[in-house]
Order: C-alpha cells, then sequence, then structure tokens
C-alpha cells in the first residue's frame, strides 16, 4: 500500500478566507472507513433494495459535508441522489462523478463473513457486498470531497456527486431516467467519473468503453415426427445447424483471445443461456416424439471495435434464417453508436482535454495508469456516452484481487484510503481545469 496524503496542495494558500465552510454540522462519524462500513450494512441488494435507508444515509452525508443535496424518484422507490458542490463559475461545465447504490445478491454460504455485517479482518480487509462494486467508489468520493473541503479548497466548476438505483439491473429506471430529465440538463455536465475495475497489479485500471449487451433468443419451429423417423427441416435440426454456426463464430473469437491477439473485452462473446426443446412427461421427455419446437438464448458483448451490423445480419441470414422457419428476438439490446452515431468510446488522445487532466492528477498521487480498457460489462456509463458525454471508468483499487459479483468481496482498507486520496487530487484538477469545455469529438482519432 502506498503512503497515504497528497504533497501537492497548490490551491491551499489562495483560499483561507473561506476555512469555516462547513465546520457545521457533523452528525456522521469523519471516518472513512467506519462511513463505507456503515454503508455496506445497508442492504441494498436485488431483487428487493433497501433504497430508503440508502437515502437517508446518504442525504445526511451530503449535507454533513453542506452539499446541496436534490432527491430525485422518476420511479417510486428508485430515488436518485445528486449532491452538489457548488463552483465559482456557474457558466462552466460540471464534473459529474456517478455511482450506483445497488449490488448483486449474494450465496451466503459461500461467504465467510455475513456479505452485509462489513466486517474488517485483522488484515484491513474489509469484506461485503458492494465493497468493489462500488460503494466503495461513492465514500470515496464524499471523503475526497471532505479532505479537500478541510484544505479549504474551492472548486471553480460545479461538482456533482451522483447516486443511482438499478445499475445491477439495467438502469432504466435509474440513469437512463435522470439522463432524459430537465436536472441533467441543468448541470450542464463536461465530464464524468464512472466504475472500473479492481487492479491485481500497482498501477490503476482506467476504462473508456464498454462492451455492449445483447440477449438474444432464437426459435426453430419444424414439422414433429415419431423419434424414429429421419426427415428433413425439424425443428431440433434447424436450430443445431444454428449453434454449429454460432459455436463456430464464438471459437473464432475465443482464439483472438486466447492466442493473446486481442483482450477479453475486445472481442464479441456469444454464450449460451438457455436451450429449450422437447415435450415433458411424468418422469421427464417424451423419447420417441421430435418436438416442433426448439428454442435457444444467448448473452453477447460487442466491442465498440466490432462490426455490430455485420453481426445483426449474421443472425438474420445465418442464424435465425427465415428458410430455416427460424425467428429471432432481442430480449435485450443496448445501443452501440451514439446519438451523432460514434463508437460508444471516450477518446483518449488530444481531442479530450478532460482525459490529460485526470491522467496527471492520479500520477500526482504516485500511482500509474494502466493502458486504457474496454470494460468487459455493461455500466450506467453508456447512457452518458449514448449523448456524447466523455466517461472516464475508474475505482481506484490496486493490488486487489477483481472480486465484483464474486463470494467474499473485500477491499482493504488501506486500498480504499488511497483512493479516496486519488479522487482529492482527481477531483482537485478537474474542477479547476480551465481549457475548452469537452472534447472535440471532431479531433478523434480513431480508436
Ligand atoms: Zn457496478
Amino acid at each position: 500500500m502506498a503512503a497515504h496524503g497528497l504533497a501537492w496542495i497548490p490551491y491551499q494558500p489562495l483560499l483561507l478566507g473561506l476555512l469555516l465552510i462547513q465546520q457545521t454540522a457533523a452528525s456522521l462519524p469523519e471516518d472513512a472507513v467506519t462511513n463505507l462500513r456503515e454503508y455496506l450494512r445497508i442492504k441494498t441488494v436485488h431483487p428487493q433494495p433497501d433504497y430508503e435507508a440508502a437515502k437517508e444515509f446518504l442525504v445526511a452525508y451530503g449535507k454533513n459535508l453542506t452539499l446541496e443535496v436534490d432527491v430525485m424518484e422518476f420511479v417510486s422507490g428508485d430515488p436518485v441522489i445528486l449532491m452538489t458542490w457548488k463552483g465559482s463559475n456557474p457558466e462552466a461545465s460540471s464534473i459529474l462523478l456517478n455511482s450506483h447504490m445497488d449490488v448483486v445478491p449474494v450465496e451466503q454460504v459461500k461467504w465467510r463473513h455475513d456479505a452485509f455485517e462489513a466486517v474488517r479482518e485483522p488484515s484491513g480487509d474489509i469484506v461485503g457486498r458492494g465493497s468493489q462494486d462500488m460503494k466503495c467508489v461513492g465514500i470515496q468520493y464524499l471523503e475526497a470531497i471532505r479532505k479537500l473541503q478541510a484544505k479549504v479548497f474551492k472548486p471553480v466548476r460545479s461538482v456533482h456527486v451522483l447516486f443511482v438505483p438499478d445499475e445491477e439491473i439495467g438502469g432504466h429506471d435509474g440513469m437512463e431516467r435522470f439522463i432524459a430529465s430537465e436536472k441533467f440538463s441543468d448541470i450542464q455536465v463536461g465530464v464524468a467519473l464512472d466504475e472500473g475495475l479492481a487492479s491485481p497489479t500497482a498501477d490503476y485500471r482506467v476504462f473508456y468503453g464498454e462492451r455492449t449487451l445483447w440477449w438474444l433468443s432464437i426459435k426453430a419451429v419444424g414439422a414433429p415426427g415419431h423419434g424414429s423417423k429421419l426427415f428433413d427441416g425439424s425443428a431440433a435440426e434447424n436450430l443445431l445447424k444454428s449453434l454449429a454456426l454460432i459455436s463456430a463464430y464464438r471459437e473464432e473469437e475465443f482464439n483472438a483471445y486466447k492466442s493473446g491477439e486481442a483482450a477479453e473485452a475486445e472481442v464479441t462473446s456469444i454464450n449460451l443461456s438457455f436451450l429449450k426443446a422437447g415435450t415433458p412427461s411424468p418422469s421427464g421427455f417424451v423419447m420417441n416424439l421430435q418436438p416442433s419446437e426448439a428454442e435457444a438464448g444467448f448473452d453477447i458483448r460487442i466491442p465498440p471495435s466490432a462490426d455490430a451490423e455485420d453481426l445483426e445480419r449474421r443472425i438474420r441470414e445465418e442464424w435465425a434464417p427465415v428458410e430455416r422457419n427460424m425467428t429471432y428476438e432481442f430480449l435485450q439490446k443496448n445501443v452501440y453508436r451514439s446519438v451523432s452515431a460514434e463508437p460508444l468510446v471516450t477518446p483518449f488522445d488530444v481531442s479530450n482535454p478532460w482525459w490529460a487532466v485526470f491522467a496527471t492528477a492520479v500520477e500526482k498521487t504516485g500511482v500509474k495508469l494502466s493502458k486504457p480498457e474496454i470494460f468487459p460489462a455493461a455500466t450506467d456509463g453508456r447512457y452518458l456516452r449514448y449523448k456524447d458525454f466523455p466517461v472516464i471508468g475508474f475505482s481506484p483499487m490496486r493490488e486487489t484481487p477483481v472480486l465484483l459479483h464474486d463470494h467474499n468481496e473485500f477491499l482493504n482498507e488501506g486500498v480504499f484510503l488511497e483512493g479516496v486520496d486519488a479522487y482529492e487530487s482527481i477531483i482537485a484538477a478537474l474542477s479547476t481545469f480551465d481549457g475548452a469545455d469537452g472534447p472535440s469529438y471532431a479531433l478523434r482519432e480513431e480508436l
């Protein structure tokens, strides 16, 4: 674990007069680790997340930091909480720091402690669902603000800390609605930060895009027949032909990853989620009957570099062609182009000045950033990228195994506190950045 605390404080001498701004209410213990553990104990776990308790906790937290706190409910029971640290220049575009409040379920028997007790082990590891994904980040944002306030730092651009519900089930009633709201237009976001992943190495990982999610179901029909009969065009035969083609495609993509030619998130993954066919009987299935319908479902993840239009053509013409009596349906189909028809990626070249400000701020803390990556799964960042906002995916957890959605998810308190320092540096730099107001997509190079 690296030392905590920043050596650089360029802004400190400037604003001594504002020393007293946040020394009022102190209803929460001003201890970052205590606050993290308390947040982890709130069961915002699907299928019935306790957002009410999270809301109460976060609203008190924001007020304790003298932030403006706005609670919006676009869908009843799904609060979106926006905290604002006002900048001195309300005309400048703002900084949005996003995190989701919800977590995925646990298989409690596989955990070494209660997943919602936030047990702190003697090593300093805090074990709990959400310790990596991503309650840690929400608390880090707020604790970084607390440290900046203690140093009398004053942002020029407004800093918004956003807590959204339902990311783990698609974000439709959370981030998607918020982005469509008037409030979102009002805050004039310049750049957003959202979740990344833990890094097992000494460097931080950072993400500039994510794979697009499609859930596909393909269905074949055919004449039923006696189990002994050989005939063309049975439902099972039609579906099996598709499965063979899909397997070959999957193998080709997987080989590119296995050979080291591409990273896992740079290839298209297609995995079978369900297979459905057969006529049920009390003891299982009727064995001497060929079914008239057969169906298969797939989870597909498409990197921004892939040709999604071609993949769709393949589905239509090869994997579920009408000539083989097949149909297909997308159970979920996320977009893969922004409103301005750009790939859903945030540029990290000269066209995006925010990126350089971010990277320099991280490196000032003495930790290196590894090469920008594509996030392997979906995050709420896609809603922002869809509208062409730059989003940097970053969860400062280094020397930590990737345990999101896994048993015994944990984060070491030293790593967590180091992450607070990272955000302190990042928030200070982004909120005082006086360069161009956002990336110029015209300058964007091919990524
Ligand atoms: Zn997450």
